[in-house]
């Protein structure tokens, strides 16, 4: 199954919260864009509101924080090679 989504791009000034997440379901995640058709995990429409990184790990479940780390975001820097230490 080839399931192509169709985002609306969303402008962010820098310093704003671009990651965008679905305030319905609270799984899913985008970065300075929403999809067009509404979540696409449960199908809510208008629900995402933007977060920065800091504040989805703050209430994120750890599947959010996931999918939120795997934007790129212009101001976290990338982070790979810390996995060896046990965060929680
Ligand atoms: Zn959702």
């Amino acid at each position: 199954m080839t399931e192509s989504l169709s985002f609306w791009p969303v402008e962010c000034q820098e310093g704003e919260p671009d990651l965008f997440v679905c305030l319905t379901c609270l799984e899913e995640v985008f970065q300075a864009k929403v999809p067009v058709e509404g979540c696409p995990g449960c199908g809510a429409i208008g629900a995402f509101e933007p977060f920065k990184l800091e504040a989805i790990k703050d209430w994120g479940t750890d599947d959010l924080i996931r999918k939120a780390e795997q934007w790129p975001s212009s101001s976290v820097p990338a982070k790979v090679s810390s996995s060896d230490q046990p965060v929680e």
